[in-house]
């Protein structure tokens, strides 16, 4: 038997990277056997970024058995407040004739007998059905993401109004804590933006895949999983397959003088003493906020490795044009801030190797934005967080992760929009020395074992649903 196994992931960061590592996992366990292949489809497209091509640079130069088929360049011109998704959505449609030539070319070596797509690239959908392809997702998000997307057709049904226009109003989506409707990602706030039908129809077209895979496992979103999986979350059909086969998270070394310097400098540090701050791909803060964070940390005495971006002072809620710059790190920080900690804080300039900074013994706590891969890195590192969700589905994530997994304490954010200099202190103090923290702690150690289990080639759920999903792909006639 052989085949190929096509991906089609969109060009950000926090989407390529897990599926990347998911073509990895299908080659080292379905190549020697089954012959299978894999391809990852790119679309280089208007908001790609330099740590995206990195990124794809080194994946062709270090893993030679991924194939990459680059899709001829196409340009489009986003508005100046277009969201993100919106970009996405609508650059994968703009592709699909691209994408059903790649078909042919692909199919002219090997049968494709399954075509996994991320979520933003449902537009793809249509040409891989015309083909006769059966499609599959991954959920670079967690089960929450899912069941968040799998409801919100019924959210639509049950009202005519925008979640914007009832923010205090609790929403019951199964699975879930009532969730106030401000706590929704922020493209789907306005149903009255292009953007709203976008994610509504990623909802829709989830429902007529073949199965759904998910970057989590059954231990962490127990609840949320049996929503789903009991069919809660899409009352009208029938539910997919669902198959929780994560974590999966970057295995890149990183490499180079910024890494160096981290890693030195944690290695000085004693054992679980370090807390880390970083907001991923795209968080940034305004002024007002990053000097808070600075005066907060400093009163707390607590050692830290804090990234700092450059900040943003125009409204960037939409996220569609962030350009991550160098900060001015004298001229943004409290005045002689640098120089009173540098010997127990160390603060990097837009960027750090999280996954190898999160596995050090040194580090012992977490502040977070809460996006889906951070949330995976802590978790398999077994540190606890503190979290602060900034954009996408973060503010679903939070909730989860204080309510439900019961693995990070909130940040509270002030009237003003402000986390102020008290609440990083209070929360930062609270999450490397009180009891709650100790318990946060041991939360995450056996949290952290439970994702090592997930994976275990006997039984282990990770492992079980994985097999389950290849099994269609063997079977696919
Ligand atoms: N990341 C990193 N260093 C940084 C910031 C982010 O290595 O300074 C990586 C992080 O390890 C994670 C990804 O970028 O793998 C961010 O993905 P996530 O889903 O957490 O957030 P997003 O960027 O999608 O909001």
């Amino acid at each position: 038997m052989e085949g190929s196994i096509v991906l089609y992931p969109i060009m950000a960061m926090g989407h390529i990277v897990s599926m990347v590592e998911l073509g990895k996992l299908i080659l080292r366990h379905y190549h020697y056997h089954y012959r299978f292949s894999v391809t990852v489809i790119i679309a280089e497209g208007p908001i790609l970024t330099p740590d995206v091509t990195a990124f794809l640079r080194h994946v062709s130069e270090t893993t030679s058995s991924i194939t990459f088929h680059h899709l001829p360049s196409l340009s489009i011109k986003p508005s100046p407040n277009q969201y993100r998704a919106s970009i996405h959505t609508e650059f994968i449609h703009l592709n699909n004739s691209n994408l059903r030539n790649a078909f042919e070319t692909i199919s002219k070596i090997s049968k494709v007998r399954a075509f996994i797509i991320d979520f933003f690239s449902t537009p793809a959908l249509s040409v891989a059905s015309d083909l006769g392809i059966p499609t599959y997702y991954f959920i670079v998000g967690g089960a929450v993401m899912l069941s968040f997307l799998l409801y919100l057709p019924i959210f639509h049904k049950q009202t005519t109004k925008s979640f914007k226009d009832v923010p205090t109003n609790h929403l019951h989506c199964p699975g879930f804590p009532p969730i106030p409707a401000s706590y929704m990602p922020d493209p789907v706030q306005d149903r009255e933006d292009q953007v709203y039908n976008d994610i509504l129809e990623i909802g829709l077209n989830l429902r007529r895949s073949k199965g759904i895979m998910v970057n989590t496992f059954e231990c962490l979103e127990s609840t949320s999983i049996k929503a789903i999986t009991d069919g809660l979350c899409v009352p009208d059909a029938p539910t997919p397959p669902v198959y929780c086969i994560g974590p999966l998270i970057a295995t890149r070394k990183h490499e180079g003088e910024a890494v160096n310097q981290c890693m030195s400098w944690l290695d000085g540090q004693p054992s679980q003493s370090v807390v880390f701050l970083s907001f991923g791909s795209r968080g940034v803060f305004s002024t007002a906020q990053v000097r808070e964070i600075a005066i907060g940390l400093e009163k707390s005495g607590q050692r830290f490795l804090w990234v700092v971006r450059k900040p943003v002072s125009e409204d960037n809620s939409k996220h569609s044009s962030v350009e991550i710059k160098d900060p001015d790190l004298d001229a943004l920080l409290p005045q002689g801030f640098l120089d009173r900690n540098k010997e127990r804080g160390l603060v990097v300039k837009s960027w750090a190797p999280q996954v190898e900074v999160l596995s050090h013994k040194s580090v012992g706590g977490f502040v977070t934005h809460c996006g889906w891969n951070s949330v995976l890195e802590a978790v398999i590192a077994g540190v606890p967080m503190v979290a602060w969700p900034l954009y996408a589905e973060q503010r679903l994530n939070k909730v989860f992760l204080v309510e439900e997994m019961k693995l990070a304490m909130p940040m509270d954010v002030s009237e003003d929009g402000l986390v102020s200099a008290a609440e990083v202190e209070k929360r930062v103090t609270e999450l490397m020395e009180s009891e709650e923290g100790s318990v946060l702690r041991e939360r995450s150690r056996k949290m952290k074992e439970e994702a090592m289990t997930a994976w275990t080639e006997c039984g282990g759920s990770s492992m079980t649903a994985f097999q389950k999903v290849a099994e269609s792909w063997i079977n696919n006639p």
